[in-house]
């Protein structure tokens, strides 16, 4: 009896649920965090998961982030084990109305179907719209099939809302600048697929990097790229600069030792797409001086083993270039831009 009761109460609840879930999702006038901060509203970054590369790890999760600025929480990256992450965090994928990908590298997207499907399972309002490089519109009608079945069997409580009206995808150009209320993003293409023989191009595929802008308070994340002159000019002047790295001879060795039957040549070849399409230590260092940011974030490790084996060199890399602050972050490490600096 208080099973059917319990059922019916949360019927009830999911269809308030999917009555609003045309609306577009409501933003507070008044952010009671703003208040709290003494108006200043928060702009904060948290690395979910600072994986990097698509061999799973015990101690990092796929590449994920969360931005919240102001009253908007943004996903940025969304690999594998982001609501899990997020619930972590003490977060909710129903606080999500905007995702954007840097690129469509399978790390850095495969959690996407569950933060869209299970948005949409919970009957949380409002539509979630996916901003990306091309493929992202393919990307994610994809998705939107693969929720046919589900929204045949539907819940227990009648029909769910149609996938298709709760998601929406944005195929961003290189260079264009979206407004999302007081926040500006920039995409910007960088280097992550070039190369010869490279079959991105032909696909007319892109990678981008970010710039976040809000109230004169900037966020840049590179997504996956190689040193490239104009990550470096997006993220110039950015309080906060979060980015990738790779320690290249230390991978090599780890895939000579665990593949033996890897050749010298496939050995280069995994050594060149390292060096040409991510970001050593001294690199990074180097971007940042360049672009004469605040602090660094390192983030999406692509390194053999655990962070501890490789965080002091790391640092002192990067250190050979770059005298301001520097953060190895974790998962669920965050990192505040605040409005007194
Ligand atoms: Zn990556
Ligand atoms: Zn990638």
């Amino acid at each position: 009896m208080a099973k059917s009761t319990n059922m019916r109460a949360a019927g009830a609840l999911l269809a308030m649920f999917a009555t609003q879930a045309g609306m577009a999702p409501a933003v507070a006038a008044t952010d009671p965090s703003i208040a709290a901060a003494g108006g200043c509203a928060p702009f904060r970054w948290t690395t979910l998961g600072t994986a990097g590369g698509p061999i799973p790890t015990s101690e990092r999760t796929e590449p994920a982030n969360m931005l919240d600025a102001g009253a908007l929480t943004v996903l940025v990256d969304t690999g594998d084990g982001t609501v899990s992450q997020m619930a972590k965090a003490g977060r909710s994928v129903g606080d999500v109305h905007h995702v954007f990908l840097s690129h469509l590298h399978l790390d850095h997207s495969a959690g996407l179907a569950g933060v869209v499907g299970l948005r949409w399972m919970n009957e949380h309002p409002g539509v979630i719209t996916v901003y990306g490089p091309p493929g992202t519109q393919e990307l994610v009608d994809g998705i939107i099939a693969s929720m046919a079945a589900p929204a045949r069997i539907g819940f227990g409580f009648g029909p769910p809302s149609k996938p298709a009206d709760r998601i929406k995808a944005v195929e961003l150009k290189d260079g264009e600048t979206v407004r999302i209320g007081d926040l500006s993003i920039k995409a910007v293409a960088n280097n992550h697929y070039d190369g010869p023989g490279n079959m991105a191009a032909k696909a007319g595929a892109q990678a981008f990097s970010y710039r976040f802008d809000m109230g004169g308070r900037s966020i840049t994340y590179t997504g996956d790229t190689g040193p490239d002159a104009r990550v470096t000019a997006l993220a110039k002047g950015s309080d906060l600069l979060v980015s990738e790295v790779i320690e290249v001879d230390q991978m090599i060795a780890m895939i000579a030792k665990q593949r033996p039957e890897l050749n010298e040549f496939m050995l280069n070849a995994a050594r060149a797409h390292f060096t040409d399409h991510h970001v050593t230590p001294v690199e990074v260092g180097k971007m940042a001086a360049q672009a004469g940011v605040g602090h660094l974030v390192l983030t999406h490790y692509v390194i053999p083993g655990p962070l501890g084996d490789s965080s002091k060199s790391l640092y002192e890399q990067v250190r050979q270039q770059f005298s301001g602050t520097v953060d190895l972050s974790r998962d669920l490490s965050s990192f505040d831009v605040g409005c007194g600096r």
